[in-house]
């Protein structure tokens, strides 16, 4: 069991009030909250350390190079990560996903496919839309069902050697859904398709073992397990990262330049240009440290607890609908009230000091499927309480109440 009170302690956030209420935080999918300990890193930082990294030879840059340094490894245990340069420092999900999409563009010819899956965020198919553009190849979708979960065996079906690159994210930010990702990475292995997982929803959930999934790329955002924003991570098998040519040009990612010709570094910097969030990353290293330290698999028994308690409390009232409501997910509930618009809700809400999402979370064709202008979203971190999950109800039913 995991001693919440304690752990709360640790979140100055969870103490204010919103609107004269203490405010119950539940958009932990959008962003999740930060302890003090990783704060206090990011002052230790800019109070002690702060310095350009890699190019120094004074003791700042040393101390913040070693400290950068130790949060890629930090990364690359967390992950279970072969070799330290499979670990690219980026800005977010988003950043490793253009990432691999750009280099793909060479890659590509007409008439070659790329899959994604119908619950994806869209920085997971605007990118691939793009890529499609530039290079001619088709975008292919893995459908969906009503309870929220893939439907595979047209995928499987249609998988062929024109399919280059299979995309899909571990778990959905709009309806909470584990996706059988073991699975869909060995179909496309079988045709010789690389595979991009999005664990940006994932990584405060399950702690993803890289090696065992043989996964070739993979996507994670600090700010979404306890991190700050703007500082992410992208994982991929070195033969890949070999092959992709750089994203962006500029200082750390080249080892000679000349005007007639530059050669690139070597793995990682060649593909880390400028000079990184620094702080961002060793905050980012501090994070997945205090996560470890509660244990991620008390974290995921625990927010299982929240949902199922949310889950069935939620049901009891009238006009109430979950969307996927399938049994393999995370702490994410996605739902409406009869006749009344998401925003609505989620306004009341806040007014009561809770804090939920509304809208279509980035994943319009998940809404278009229900045929909804959105949802209101209630996502749960291990800080969040039983008893928060009863304002939330107690909030719910008065909005309902009000808006019918
Ligand atoms: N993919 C998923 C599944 C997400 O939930 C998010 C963030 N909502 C992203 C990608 C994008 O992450 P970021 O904005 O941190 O780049």
């Amino acid at each position: 069991m995991l001693n919440v009170a304690e752990i709360r302690k640790d979140f100055p956030i969870l103490g204010r009030q919103v609107h004269g209420q203490p405010l119950v935080y539940l958009d932990n999918a959008a962003t999740s909250q930060t302890p003090q300990q990783v704060i206090d890193v990011i002052v230790d930082y800019y109070s002690r350390y702060n310095a350009n990294i890699h190019r120094g030879v004074h003791s700042l840059s040393q101390e913040a190079t070693d400290a950068y340094e130790k949060a890629r490894i930090t990364i690359q245990k967390h992950f279970n990560i072969q070799h330290s340069h499979e670990v690219i420092m980026t800005s977010g999900t988003t950043h490793g996903i253009n990432m691999v999409a750009s280099g793909f563009t060479s890659f590509l010819n007409p008439g070659d496919e790329i899959w994604v899956s119908a619950m994806e965020h869209h920085s997971n198919i605007v990118p691939w839309q793009m890529l499609c553009e530039r290079t001619g190849a088709e975008l292919r979708v893995i459908p969906m069902n009503t309870t929220g979960e893939l439907v595979l065996q047209p995928f499987y079906e249609e998988l062929s050697e024109r399919t280059q690159l299979v995309f899909c994210n571990h778990i959905s930010n709009a309806l909470g859904t584990i996706n059988p990702i073991e699975e869909i990475i060995e179909a496309a292995h079988e045709v010789g398709a690389a595979v991009l997982i999005d664990g940006a929803q994932a990584a405060p959930h399950i702690k993803a073992d890289l090696q065992a999934l043989d996964v070739d790329f993979y996507t994670i955002s600090a700010h979404k397990i306890c991190g700050p924003t703007g500082v992410g991570a992208l994982y991929g098998k070195t033969e890949w990262l070999e092959k992709l040519p750089p994203y962006q040009g500029g200082g750390e990612m080249i080892a000679e330049v000349s005007f007639e010709k530059t050669t690139y570094a070597g793995l990682p910097h060649k593909f880390e240009a400028g000079t990184p969030n620094i702080c961002g990353g060793i905050a980012f290293g501090a994070a997945l440290d205090y996560l470890n330290a509660i244990g991620m698999d008390r974290i995921a028994a625990y927010e299982t607890e929240l949902l199922q308690y949310a889950t069935s409390e939620l049901l009891k009232i009238n006009g109430l609908r979950i969307y996927g409501e399938g049994t393999n997910k995370t702490s994410v509930i996605s739902f409406n009230l009869e006749g009344i618009h998401p925003y609505d809700v989620g306004t009341l809400l806040d007014q009561m000091g809770i804090a939920v999402r509304t809208g279509h979370h980035c994943a319009q064709p998940i809404m278009d499927f229900y045929q909804i202008p959105g949802t209101v979203r209630a996502s749960f971190a291990f800080y969040n309480t039983l008893s928060e999950v009863d304002r939330l109800v107690e909030g719910v039913k008065k909005a309902a109440q009000m808006l019918s």
